[in-house]
């Protein structure tokens, strides 16, 4: 049995939408991640099975491991195809917005989607939504945007219409945002959930090998060098930091998605309960944030580095230089010493 959590009238006014629609977009944020990927291209199966045309408009380039997933061959990235992604977002009737909260998470695509005639529906797990849609489906304790895709379409009464590709896409966001269910997954909702989707006949080993046994050897050699020369532990934080700049990456010829999960790594680490990863790129330094327990990163996100996230997962950047970042950021973690030393652990569901 699963839990009526979205609001029957939220069902009803996205079905009536959906109905109502002929041309629908789908958007999702900035360096798309598995579970924004796999909630978008699930809801396209589904609205392709109801006949709509549909488009994936992505801000930018995205990892080469979520590329094996049915339909990703379809997908528009902006940066590549600018006027013909903005001139579909124009003449969309409908435009669904995936796992995002505020239209600053979608970069240059911002302006496109505010202007657009399109009736906008949000579907999100961040906490704190914006008011950008028409219609805002927002549930921070759903674990991720995929299983809301799942709650969606079963509500709306096509549970049955869900297909082997679509489960294949559900399922990938599922195990991406709780870590392949290690984190934020402790609803046993979710259980049933995949033991649905495996009766839709995925093979939930081969997407996690898809997933996470599919990197190139630069990746972990890039990996071994910022571990053993670029990790620095602040003891008196229970906090870890991991910087890389372009430099660095560039020698180790660095691919989007190559450093997914670094950021991760730390909090393995006995006493550590707040890891950091900054990465530089070419127009910004972009932070990663993770913590054990009760530690907020997403305050730390918001308050200092104009970003957000999840309770043990978050994200941010910053305008200044790398050596500057750090200095802004060693000089934030006083702020916090009170709660790094009393983060037990704690789970977000
Ligand atoms: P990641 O560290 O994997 O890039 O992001 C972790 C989480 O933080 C994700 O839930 C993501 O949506 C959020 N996040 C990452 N970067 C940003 C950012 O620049 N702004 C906001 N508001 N959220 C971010
Ligand atoms: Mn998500």
């Amino acid at each position: 049995m699963i839990t009526k959590i979205i609001a029957e009238e939220k069902i009803q006014a996205v079905k009536k939408k959906i109905e109502e629609s002929a041309e629908i977009v789908i958007i999702t944020h900035l360096s798309p991640d598995g579970d924004a990927i796999g909630s978008s291209l699930a809801l396209a199966h589904f609205l392709t099975f109801l006949e709509k045309k549909v488009t994936i408009i992505v801000p930018n380039a995205y990892s080469d491991c979520l590329k094996w997933m049915p339909g990703a061959g379809q997908i528009i990235n902006h940066q590549e195809k600018q006027a013909f992604a903005e001139g579909v977002i124009a003449g969309a009737d409908l435009l669904f917005a995936l796992d995002f909260n505020t239209l600053s998470r979608v970069g240059n695509l911002a302006a496109s989607v505010g202007d657009s005639p399109a009736y906008k529906v949000m579907v999100d797990h961040h906490p704190d939504p914006g008011h950008f849609a028409d219609l805002t489906v927002s549930y921070p304790q759903i674990a991720s945007t995929s299983e809301m895709i799942f709650r969606l379409i079963c509500r709306m009464g096509y549970f049955t219409d869900i297909n082997k590709e679509c489960a294949e896409c559900i399922y990938t966001g599922m195990m991406t945002d709780t870590g392949a269910f290690t984190f934020n997954s402790n609803n046993p909702e979710i259980y049933n959930i995949v033991s649905e989707l495996i009766k839709k006949g995925i093979n939930k080993d081969q997407i996690y090998n898809n997933i996470y046994n599919n990197f190139t050897a630069d990746r972990f050699r890039l990996m071994g060098y910022a571990l053993n020369e670029k990790m620095k532990i602040y003891p008196e934080y229970r906090t870890a930091l991991i910087t890389l700049s372009l430099n660095e990456l560039n020698r180790y010829h660095y691919k989007t998605g190559d450093t997914e999960g670094f950021v991760n790594i730390p909090l393995s680490i006995e006493g550590i309960v707040f890891s950091v990863f900054i990465k530089e790129d070419t127009d910004k330094v972009k932070m990663s944030f993770r913590s054990k327990g009760a530690f907020p990163v997403n305050r730390v996100a918001s308050s200092h580095f104009g970003g957000g996230g999840h309770l043990n997962a978050a994200g941010g950047e910053s305008l200044v230089s790398m050596a500057e970042t750090v200095k802004k950021f060693e000089s934030i973690l006083p702020m916090y010493k009170e709660e790094l030393l009393s983060a037990e652990l704690r789970s977000e569901s």
